[in-house]
């Protein structure tokens, strides 16, 4: 079952958003506020949690925040009213996959829900049949660095980096091409699927918050390199 986690206080809006995926095959549970959006993912089993950010209480980032504490698999898309590019980068800091500002079209947000949600299985499948077949693959290695392609984690001396799905599959992407840089469109299709239709820069963020996480100093990375006017670079 595809299953979509819908939070928003917002009740004609969570109709909506319900109506569509529901037509477009997903099953849906529906939320008020983050408080309720943390409990019931304890119990059931989510594909992709869509987020509003503005909610009373808890707001949509620490919702994001908290549920990639116990879940790295799930994919998360934020709801945004707000324009900004710092807010919009701030929710995918915490942890989320994507971003659809509001107001958005029924089809927009159909289209990518269902292509995180394509990303999301086609994870599970590779991490089953790696898990199936021993003789597989299992690590990736780059100098001191190893891509954990079962636990989908990175290593480093004793140290374990978790990712996220997208992190995960970006990493992948720089092991599998040594040396070479990868346009941002290149890595775009690559991890969010040819028929993304978001913007560039949720590339950007995904290398932002992979700096944050495995550079000893994000401003100044040594192994996630900018490639001005060409893309990025990993440098083991
Ligand atoms: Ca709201």
């Amino acid at each position: 079952m595809k299953r979509v986690l819908i939070c928003e206080d917002e009740e004609s809006i969570r109709d909506f958003v319900v109506i569509n995926l529901n037509r477009a095959g997903f099953e849906t549970l529906e939320v008020a506020s983050g408080e309720e959006a943390l409990a019931v993912v304890v119990t059931r089993k989510v594909d992709v949690a869509l987020l509003d950010v503005m909610l009373p209480g808890m707001d949509g980032f620490e919702v994001c925040r908290r549920l990639r504490e116990t879940d790295q698999e799930m994919g998360i898309i934020m709801l945004t009213a707000r324009t900004q590019e710092a807010e919009k980068v701030n929710g995918l800091m915490m942890g989320a996959d994507d971003y659809v500002t509001k107001p958005f079209s029924p089809s927009e947000l159909v289209a990518r829900v269902d292509a995180l949600y394509r990303r999301v299985e086609a994870m599970r499948r590779n991490g089953e049949r790696e898990n199936a077949a021993s003789a597989l693959l299992e690590e990736m290695a780059s100098g001191p660095f190893t891509l954990d392609l079962r636990r989908r984690v990175l290593k480093r001396d004793d140290k374990i980096f978790e990712l996220t799905q997208m992190e995960f599959q970006i990493l992948e992407y720089f092991f599998s091409n040594p040396g070479k840089i990868l346009s941002r469109t290149s890595i775009l299709h690559r991890v969010w699927g040819e028929s993304y239709y978001g913007e560039e820069k949720i590339v950007d963020v995904n290398i932002r918050r992979l700096r944050m996480k495995i550079e000893e100093n994000p401003s100044e990375p040594r192994h996630l390199m900018t490639v001005w006017g060409a893309g990025y670079k990993w440098n083991a």
